[in-house]
């Protein structure tokens, strides 16, 4: 059924991929919220998780748990085997060498590592991390840490009113003083999908080292880091249908190397004497303590089930959806959306006259329709576009476009509510 003014493409456009037949492998989809059918449109928030991660979650508590790198015996060796397996398919993944893939446990953790293990020593007074007036808070305050402990400073490069960052004057910002540039991907808040690789290569030719949060494009695109030519790339497992509590850096081989520990203790280590510690090699040396296996079963498990979908297959049905998600609303009066970038990921902020984002998604959820609405952990994105917060639907492959027409049918009887 699809009521919209807006016909949808035509069904089967992409005639490989039975999108309703991958829609069915989330279990959760199929729940009924307040009475309703459930119309998770709040991806970029977290993913849904498809039954074969759940499945290898609970596969590895029920048949192999045992902790990773320590016992000789099978159970030992079958969870070291799935863990570090997670660490060769997210290599695969990222286009990139295993050892140079440090598992954490998300972006925000990774981040972190960047910011004390490479830039805290290597920053004085003076220098200055270049960001940009998009970034999520956890490509914003780890910066704000180390330049606080170092008499460093944050430099901003500037958006367009569509959400466009300037690339003229991120470029004009890389002076002799920026000793790291750190930029998403994807804008979590708008969509926007910025020129990585242009931006990657201006980086280069100045000497300075590039930061990519990835967490929103990981999801959506197919990767190639090395293609992309940045240094630092950050990627959290539970927006592309992994469970919560994985993610990773990618680093090049020389800055792993060169970087000291950031946290010290079990399986991080060579020698410990009480005269003084020696350190594995990376990506090792920076995965101290238990980590979450059952976690990276399930990470490696969600990046199978997306590279049996393809990537491409992927950007290509969310763009269809996108395109009539923005067609469909921009038909809904005193509705205005924030982020209109060309080529922008499946992310729709927007915000409807007289009425508070929270109200709204208040209301939806009522509906059984689950989106997010606040400040997305951007407080400085809002600060620019002067609002408080927004609505935002995000979308996801196995969304519908009947759920996009429920979106719209919703916010109608919603607002008559609030009239
Ligand atoms: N960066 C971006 C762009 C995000 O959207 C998010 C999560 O919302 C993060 C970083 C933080 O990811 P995590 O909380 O999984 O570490």
């Amino acid at each position: 059924m699809n009521t919209a003014a807006h016909p949808a493409p035509a069904a089967g456009k992409d005639s490989r991929i039975d999108w309703a037949r991958i829609r069915a492998d989330f279990p959760l989809l199929a729940r009924r919220v307040h009475g309703k059918p459930l119309v998770y449109l709040d991806s970029a928030n977290t993913s849904q998780k498809p039954a074969c991660v759940i499945e290898a979650v609970d596969r590895f508590y029920r048949e192999h748990n045992a902790n990773v790198s320590r016992a000789v015996h099978q159970l030992g060796s079958e969870s070291t085997a799935l863990y570090e397996g997670a660490r060769n398919k997210l290599a695969a993944f990222l286009g990139a060498h295993r050892n140079e893939i440090v598992l954490t446990s998300g972006t925000t953790q990774a981040i972190n590592l960047v910011a004390y293990s490479y830039a805290l020593p290597r920053l004085k007074a003076g220098d200055a991390i270049l960001v940009t007036t998009m970034e999520h808070h956890a490509n914003i305050v780890p910066w704000q840490l180390v330049c606080e402990r170092t008499g460093a400073h944050l430099k901003v490069a500037p958006i367009t009113e569509s959400g466009e960052l300037i690339v003229e004057q991120f470029v004009e910002a890389l002076g002799d003083d920026v000793r790291l540039a750190c930029v998403t991907h994807v804008s979590n808040v708008l969509g926007t999908v910025n020129p990585v690789k242009e931006l990657a290569r201006e980086c280069r030719r100045r000497g300075i080292p590039l930061l990519i949060d990835g967490s929103q494009a990981a999801p959506h695109l197919p990767l190639d880091i090395a293609a992309i030519g940045c240094d630092f790339y950050a990627i959290t497992g539970h927006k592309m249908c992994g469970p919560t509590g994985t993610g990773a850096l990618w680093a090049k081989r020389e800055h792993l190397e060169a970087m000291p520990p950031f946290l010290g203790g079990g399986e991080m280590i060579r020698e410990v004497k009480f005269s003084g510690t020696t350190f594995a090699d990376p990506p090792h040396k920076f995965e101290a303590g238990t980590p979450n296996i059952a976690g990276f079963a399930g990470l490696g498990a969600a990046v199978e089930y997306l590279q049996g979908i393809g990537m491409a297959g992927i950007a290509v049905r969310e763009r269809e959806l996108l395109e009539y998600a923005t067609h469909a609303l921009e038909g809904v009066p005193g509705l205005r959306i924030l982020g209109t970038a060309p080529g922008k990921a499946a992310v729709i902020s927007f915000l409807i006259d007289g009425v508070h984002a929270h109200d709204l998604a208040t209301l939806l959820d009522q509906e059984g329709i689950a989106l997010r609405s606040g400040h997305h952990c951007a407080h400085p994105l809002m600060q620019f576009y002067g609002v408080p917060a927004t609505c935002r639907a995000s979308l996801a492959f196995w969304n519908t476009f009947e759920e996009i027409d429920a979106l719209v049918a919703a916010i109608a009887r919603v607002r008559k509510l609030l009239a």
